[in-house]
């Protein structure tokens, strides 16, 4: 076994949105601190994630921020997203832009490790952690050949992550459950279901499945793709629930799919809320580590903004040289991100737990003027509030 002792300051674990976008943002507002950096990845680029890489406006401009084009990366642009219950809801279209650009997460990812891998990051690939054991003066990472010591770890290795695992190994965990399918476009039939609508449907709510099915264009090695998928918080495990199949293959059905004809995939998303832990002295938490958005399960924005709070953070610890992180969570609450996390877990408690039909009626296509306002203010728009220092 070799030692690989404190090569590294910043030792980031997991090379997805959060911890690259982790060492971007420590690129730009502390260029020095970047040959410091080393991000572990267990996997090698393009590696798969199960994702259906929908990127809200807030991700572009972080990216747009640290002088990034997301158009370089192959994307479907989607012009207008419905918000239904049974079909009927709400519509909404952004003027003279795209409501939400998918991409595929092997794509993005390894686009993204290639640009922080041009700005100075070093990657390794393909090594996985196995232990993150903190004391008063560092951290000692063990992986599967090699243990690191470092000043900081970040934690970047997302839902199920060892970080997290490592360091809070008995407190509760929030965890939507997810399927997908990804279907190919029926060049037979023209219907809204096969041009650039992407659609969230919350039919399943009355069932006790807190969440949606979606249904978004996308492109796999440039062919045109619909992706499929379910989403359950969990917020509703408490009542008899259906298998999560069911609904979607009810909902492909209607819409002349048989969800048995294709691969489903599962994995869980672990949702933010205001209990969960994000830091001990030594070690912050970022991304889904921490917990993505409870509504939709929306991450990428979230993990790309983490990243901007986390640099944020190390750059403070080796200006001040205090490692303790004691102000993490409270900047973190009261950033923009924070913000919007916060309304979004509160709103997830009401529209979820409110399940009845009669309501979900009224929510998505009764009270159509209050849920957009509500969104544009509290749900979107954060990430051009962010801090740029
Ligand atoms: C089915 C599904 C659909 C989704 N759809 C969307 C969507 O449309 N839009 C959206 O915004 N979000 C979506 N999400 C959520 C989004 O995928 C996540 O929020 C986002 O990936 C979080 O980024 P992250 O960097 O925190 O974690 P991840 O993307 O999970 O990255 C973690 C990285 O850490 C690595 N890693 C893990 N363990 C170790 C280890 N022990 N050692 C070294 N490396 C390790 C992994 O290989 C991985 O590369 C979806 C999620 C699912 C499951």
């Amino acid at each position: 076994m070799d030692y690989d002792t404190l090569k590294r300051d910043v030792l980031i674990i997991g090379g997805g949105p959060s911890g690259l976008s982790t060492a971007l943002h420590l690129q730009r507002i502390a260029p020095h601190l970047a040959p410091r950096v080393l991000i572990l990845e267990k996997a090698r680029y393009p590696r798969f994630k199960l994702c259906a890489g929908g990127l809200v406006l807030d991700a572009e401009i972080i990216l747009q921020r640290l002088g990034l084009d997301v158009r370089e990366v192959p994307h479907v642009d989607v012009d207008s997203i419905h918000f239904d219950f049974e079909a009927k809801g709400l519509n909404i279209r952004i003027p003279k832009r795209h409501a939400l650009r998918i991409i595929r997460r092997d794509e993005f990812d390894n686009w993204l490790a290639q640009k922080a891998g041009s700005r100075g990051i070093e990657i390794k690939e393909g090594i996985s952690v196995r232990s993150i054991i903190p004391d008063k003066d560092g951290v000692t990472i063990e992986t599967d050949n090699s243990t690191y010591r470092a000043q900081i770890v970040v934690g970047a290795d997302g839902s199920n992550g060892i970080t997290r695992r490592s360091i809070f190994p008995n407190t509760p965990v929030y965890t939507a459950r997810v399927l997908e399918v990804i279907i190919p476009v029926r060049r037979d039939a023209i219907s809204p279901h096969e041009t650039n609508y992407a659609y969230f449907d919350f039919f399943p709510v009355p069932h006790n499945i807190a969440g949606y099915v979606w249904d978004f264009p996308t492109q796999v090695n440039g062919e045109p793709m619909r992706c499929w998928g379910i989403y359950d918080t969990n917020l509703l495990s408490n009542e008899k629930r259906p298998q999560l199949k069911e609904p979607l293959a009810q909902e492909m059905s209607r819409l002349g799919f048989n969800l048995d004809d294709y691969e489903i995939k599962g994995h869980p998303i672990r949702w933010f809320s205001p209990e969960n832990p994000m830091f001990v002295p030594r070690v912050l938490l970022v991304g889904d580590a921490v917990g993505a958005d409870p509504i939709f399960g929306e991450g990428i924005s979230i993990a790309l903004g983490y990243g901007n709070l986390a640099a944020r953070a190390i750059k403070d610890a080796f200006q001040r040289n205090d490692f303790s992180f004691r102000h993490y969570k409270t900047r973190m609450l009261l950033s923009p991100l924070g913000q919007t996390l916060l309304a979004r877990w509160f709103i997830t408690n009401i529209i979820y737990p409110l399940k009845w039909k009669w309501f979900q009626v009224l929510l998505w296509r009764i009270l159509k003027p209050i849920v957009i306002t509500v969104a544009w203010i509290f749900v979107l728009n954060w990430g051009r509030r962010m801090s740029q220092k």
